[in-house]
């Protein structure tokens, strides 16, 4: 993988960056500003470069076709908020009006390009509609800079295809995500502790797998709990439940055990009538959620229990809230976890944060970015890569290495 230096002069250069803008908004109030702060010093990079920076990401799951509700817009006035210069904004991603503003930038400009998924081919499954749109977007730019961690495990056009198609460099943002990660996977500091919460049950459970090999301790919370429990047949009333992943989560439980593993489930959850603020909800034991209620965070002894498990940890992953944390009732068993990060980071542990809500709710806390190792704008990609799975976004890097022709090759089949 080369880095942007590897580039070579860039003054005058149109370059392309694909970010990870993918920020949580509140109508069109962003609510939590980090992955564009994460962002900033690589634009930054560039402009001072010299280059013609055009920024390219995505927000939400629009599908595949403009939705006012998921514009870049308001993440376009943020970006130039920060980084103190006015940002451009192409109300289309490579249309007339991305042309015209790409056309009339200067050298150090920053042109921000609307949502990549108003475009079908950005997520395409067959390679000829990836690759077109991709063409479309390398016909913008004479350089690529891959710097959107949170998508570098996807294999979509603006991440993946325009690769193969420009002179490609890793981002900052990228390359230090993939540090920290490295240093997770290559012989930890032990005791090691993974935290697992969240609410994409199915994606997490396969993490675990690999984990088993890993990690010395597995704490789970939030919505995989379930599966956890009712694979010891406890009752999980109306909780999230993958019925079908029963018997895999009792292989875990199992292998856990072989390999001396500790798999710390909650002792108790608070389990509301229904999925709001407002719903009554009572403190019960892990095994008597009543069948008419759903658990929605764990419990305040499961937070003790957690933060005494996190204790003596040299090195700590957590991804996923414990609970819906963004309803104050459900939240205080982020908020331990959280607690107890700071204080291992405070003796000197490892510790780190990934995922877009995780982030998010240590923020909304109170927590400062700075009282933890890192923390990590990926949440799906530092799992792949703590999973050991191959990153499309990273391995493309690795093929168009030094080697690589200046002049994008056209005559190449790009599939
Ligand atoms: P991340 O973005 O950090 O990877 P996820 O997207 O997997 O995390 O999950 C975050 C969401 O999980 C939050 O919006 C939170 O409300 C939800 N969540 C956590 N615990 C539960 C639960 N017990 N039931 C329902 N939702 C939950
Ligand atoms: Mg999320």
């Amino acid at each position: 993988m080369r880095s942007i230096s590897e580039l070579g002069d860039l003054r005058g250069k149109r370059v392309l960056v694909r970010s990870d803008l993918n920020v949580p908004l509140d109508g069109a109030q962003i609510t939590d500003d980090g992955r564009i702060r994460a962002s900033v010093p690589t634009i930054k990079a560039l402009s001072e470069a010299g280059a013609r920076v055009i920024v390219c990401a995505h927000l939400g799951r629009p599908k595949g076709a403009p939705e006012d509700r998921y514009s870049l817009a308001p993440v376009a006035a943020r970006l130039g908020e920060l980084l103190g210069r006015g940002v451009t904004f192409a109300t289309d991603t490579v249309g007339e009006s991305a042309r015209s503003a790409v056309d009339a930038a200067q050298d150090g400009d920053v042109v921000l390009l609307e949502n990549l998924r108003f475009n079908a081919g950005e997520t395409a499954k067959t390679d000829e509609e990836r690759a077109e749109f991709a063409g479309q977007l390398a016909g913008l730019a004479e350089a690529f800079v891959s710097d959107g961690f949170g998508v570098v495990h996807r294999k979509q056009a603006s991440v993946y295809d325009v690769a193969r198609l420009l002179p490609s460099a890793v981002g900052g943002l990228v390359e230090t995500e993939v540090g920290v990660l490295k240093r997770l996977t290559e012989d930890p500091e032990r005791p090691y502790a993974v935290v697992l919460g969240g609410a994409k049950v199915s994606d997490k459970l396969g993490v675990i797998d690999n984990l088993l090999q890993t990690a010395d301790r597995l704490l789970i919370g939030g919505g995989m709990v379930f599966t956890f429990l009712a694979a010891q047949d406890y009752e999980v009333g109306k909780s999230l439940l993958e019925a079908d992943q029963l018997d895999v989560v009792r292989g875990y439980i199992e292998q856990a055990k072989e390999r001396g593993v500790e798999i710390v489930l909650p002792v108790d959850i608070v389990a509301a009538t229904e999925f709001s603020a407002d719903a009554e909800h009572d403190v019960v034991p892990a095994g008597a959620i009543p069948a008419d209620r759903m658990g929605l965070d764990i419990g305040p002894e499961s937070g003790v229990l957690f933060a005494e498990k996190l204790k003596d940890c040299r090195t700590v992953f957590w991804n996923g809230p414990m609970g819906a944390f963004e309803m104050e009732p459900y939240a205080a068993g982020t908020a331990a976890v959280a607690k107890a990060l700071v204080e291992v980071t405070e003796k000197g542990a490892l510790t780190v944060v990934g995922g877009g809500d995780s982030a998010a709710a240590v923020r909304q806390l109170g927590f400062e970015d700075a009282q933890f190792g890192h923390i990590s704008t990926g949440g799906g990609a530092s799992l792949e890569y703590l999973e050991g799975k191959e990153l499309p976004g990273l391995t493309v890097l690795d093929e168009t290495g030094p080697d690589h022709q200046t002049e994008p090759d056209t005559t190449k089949d790009p599939a």
